[in-house]
């Protein structure tokens, strides 16, 4: 049995900024980090475009899994708001939230990032060019890193943190237990022992997560998932909102169905990616500081929240449905010119090639009507009429839309103000928790949760 202080489930952002401010405030404590997949080093997706095309269901996701968790190679998008990426306000306040995620910059600053700008939507004159056209932009202010410095930085954190803590990866978490008011992680290794424990699972975590709230009773609360495309465009149809923004994200609510439909994940000069959940492909999308990486084409997704009441309670299911609906037409992601799917025909290889953009990603013509809901199906093409009033070309013919884009939520556990459960000293934070579901909240709940063990401690001993 390996005894800690402190046992900490999983090495994503949530996880790393915990160990991070306990190394601070309680560099003291014995602190370890259980991570089932691998060292940031070791994280190497084999699909590279020629010999493997496809997934192939690796042990561990190098993409989901391992030092930095899903955000490892992410766009390293940090907002710092209250407006959007998760309700840590609700539990903390919104000012403790704004000023754990402005401290979270700072420390990603300092370990990588002080050449990366900070971006903010403040008095913007896009804000009233979207209002008069009925939109609305949420504010934020937000620090780009890029996949490459983001890389950087979680490679200088990891160098920190290895020399205070003690790491265990590729090490699976089973099943947690309270034991005398303490509690017992059973592991694909070893058991560990820890007085408190702070699960910070992510998504890749949620099926796992359930259980554990299973067995320890965590009550549960909401169930939600969003749904929608990514778009591609000529990075000239929305260099006036990046150049000034980085993301713009922008809320609009149709008239057809009076549902909300978000822009999110604005990556300009990017590449669109594959993800893959559970062993569903998926669409993301990603972007780079380095001007050599950079392409001519910016995408972001477009998506709608579905939430369901009892007594549905698989939302997650509902959004893997129409993900494997996509998998099964296309044997993965699905590409269609907006042109083809508002005429109602399928895209076509031919059709694809002479267009005037050049997809980024590899995928498979076809309709995405056969997919998606018409309802939502419905509110994206409101949403992209809309859009191309302040940014004039996104309804073009030659749009592209790759489908489906899947933001998978997990359940909404319930905790108290200190992302506390039920059982004394265990905490569950991060996406994980159903209350973050974005890097910055993601870390500042570490934050948070690791200061709050010390001010326990401290009250317990003084
Ligand atoms: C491709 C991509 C791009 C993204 N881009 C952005 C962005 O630009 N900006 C933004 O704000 N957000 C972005 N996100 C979302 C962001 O990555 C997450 O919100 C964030 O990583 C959540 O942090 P977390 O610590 O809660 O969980 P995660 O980062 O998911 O980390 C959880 C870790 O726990 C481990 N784990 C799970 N179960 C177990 C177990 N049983 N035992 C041991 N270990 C376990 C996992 O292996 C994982 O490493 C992106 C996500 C993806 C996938």
């Amino acid at each position: 049995m390996k005894n800690y202080d402190v046992a900490i489930v999983g090495a994503g952002p949530g996880g790393i900024f915990t160990a991070y401010e306990l190394s601070i405030v309680a560099p003291e404590l014995k602190v370890a980090i259980i991570e089932y997949g691998n060292k940031l080093i070791r994280r190497k997706c084999p699909i590279d475009g020629e010999n493997i095309t496809k997934c192939i269901n690796c042990e561990t996701c190098a993409i989901m899994n391992g030092f930095g968790g899903a955000g490892a190679f992410s766009d390293g998008k940090y907002n710092i708001t209250n407006d959007f990426g998760g309700t840590l306000f609700e539990h903390i306040g919104k000012k403790k939230a704004l000023e754990l995620m402005n401290y979270v910059d700072s420390i990603n600053v300092e370990y990588g990032g002080e050449k990366t700008k900070l971006y903010s939507t403040a008095s913007s004159a896009i804000r009233t060019k979207c209002i008069q056209n009925g939109l609305h932009l949420l504010e934020a202010k937000v620090r780009h890193l890029g996949t490459d410095i983001n890389y950087e930085v979680l490679t200088n954190l990891y160098e920190y943190l290895s020399k205070r803590i003690d790491f265990y990866f590729r090490t699976e978490v089973k099943e947690v237990r309270k034991v005398d008011g303490e509690y017992e992680l059973d592991t694909s290794e070893d058991t560990f022992h820890c007085r408190f424990c702070v699960i910070s699972a992510g998504r890749s975590g949620s099926k796992w997560m359930e259980k554990v709230s299973e067995d320890l009773q965590i009550p549960k609360m909401s169930n939600r998932v969003d749904l929608g495309v990514r778009v591609e465009l000529p990075c000239e149809v929305f260099n006036h909102i990046t150049d000034e923004l980085y993301e713009g994200k922008i809320v609009y609510r149709t008239s057809k169905y009076q549902d909300r439909v978000r822009t999110f994940c604005m990556n300009p000069k990017g590449i669109v990616v594959n993800e893959n959940t559970n062993g569903i492909i998926t669409v993301n999308g990603h972007s780079y500081e380095d001007p050599n990486k950079q392409t001519e084409n910016t995408n972001f997704a477009l998506l709608v929240s579905k939430h369901f009441t009892e007594p549905f309670k698989d939302s997650n299911g509902y959004g893997e449905s129409i993900a494997r609906l996509s998998n099964m037409l296309g044997g993965g992601v699905i590409i269609q010119r907006f042109g083809d799917l508002i005429r109602g025909k399928r895209s076509t290889v031919e059709r694809i090639e002479h267009s005037f953009i050049t997809p980024t990603l590899k995928a498979t013509p076809g309709d995405l009507s056969l997919v998606m809901p018409k309802r939502i199906l419905d509110d994206i093409i409101e949403m992209i009429y809309a859009l191309d009033k302040i940014a004039p070309g996104t309804a073009n013919d030659e749009t592209l839309l790759y489908g489906v884009e899947v933001k998978f939520y997990n359940m909404e556990l319930m905790l108290d103000q200190n992302l506390e459960t039920n059982n004394r000293n265990l905490f569950v934070i991060g996406d994980c928790s159903g209350v973050t579901h974005s890097l910055s909240h993601a870390s500042a709940s570490g934050v948070y949760v690791a200061r709050f063990i010390k001010e326990r401690l401290d009250g317990l001993n003084g």
